[in-house]
């Protein structure tokens, strides 16, 4: 992209965020609730102005964190490195270790079929995950490995540069947010991630063992669609 598509990018993300932000953050309230006290507007500039690739050369064969020994793949992440809207999980498990590609477990393949059902593929959007190597027997992520691998999440967050992000599970949510809130309770409406829309809703693998809730999923991804919708971003209806 040449700076001055860069620069537009950027000039028309920021007013896109400002209107947003005016219109009340797309957050849905619920009436006689409270609305959400109000998050600085930030647009996201990419500060580092680092591109994927590099990204994902930086990382190299990490070693950073207890994990690295036991993995067989980096889980960096897939899908279009100028994608409209991200989606973050927790950490691979063993069939996304084996493969070197998020999401393509069990879990994965509802992920998918959440994407198709937005409308899209898993080509046009982009997956990733807090971690990027398998903590052993599938356990939680440990602060530790998250304070190592974080960066890199947000490295590749500030080179796409979506236009909204879905945080996947308690662990996604949490982490991008800064926030210890119950992902049931931050599930459902709007928040910001660096100036950029995210969306909390629950974890594909809590949808496998908890069928019933896939109705507040698709609530949750109804309001990215019309988001998407209304910033004109082209997916099949
Ligand atoms: N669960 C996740 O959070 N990420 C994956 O890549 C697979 C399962």
């Amino acid at each position: 992209m040449s700076d001055r598509d860069e620069l537009l990018k950027l000039t028309r993300q920021a007013r896109e965020h400002l209107q947003w932000i005016e219109r009340g953050g797309g957050v849905a309230v619920p009436k006689g609730s409270a609305k959400p006290a109000a998050r600085a507007p930030s647009p996201s500039p990419s500060v580092s102005g680092k591109s994927l690739a590099m990204v994902r050369e930086e990382l190299g064969d990490c070693q950073r964190c207890k994990l690295a020994p036991q993995r067989k793949n980096i889980v960096f992440g897939i899908g279009s490195p100028d994608a409209p809207l991200v989606f973050v999980g927790e950490a691979p498990g063993g069939e996304e270790d084996r493969t070197g590609e998020p999401f393509v477990g069990a879990a994965g393949q509802l992920l998918t079929k959440m994407i198709q059902a937005m409308g899209l593929s898993r080509e046009e959007v982009y997956i990733c995950n807090i971690l990027k190597c398998r903590p052993p027997g599938n356990r939680n992520p440990e602060p530790d490995e998250i304070e190592q691998c974080e960066p890199f999440l947000k490295k590749q967050l500030a080179a796409i540069r979506p236009r909204m992000i879905v945080a996947l599970g308690k662990f996604a949510a949490q982490c991008l947010l800064r926030s210890d809130a119950p992902i049931s309770r931050l599930r459902g409406r709007f928040q910001t991630y660096e100036g950029i829309p995210l969306m909390p809703t629950f974890h594909p693998a809590f949808l496998l063992r908890n069928p019933d809730a896939k109705r507040e999923v698709w609530a949750d991804l109804k309001l990215v669609m019309a988001e998407l919708d209304r910033l004109g971003i082209t997916r099949r209806a």
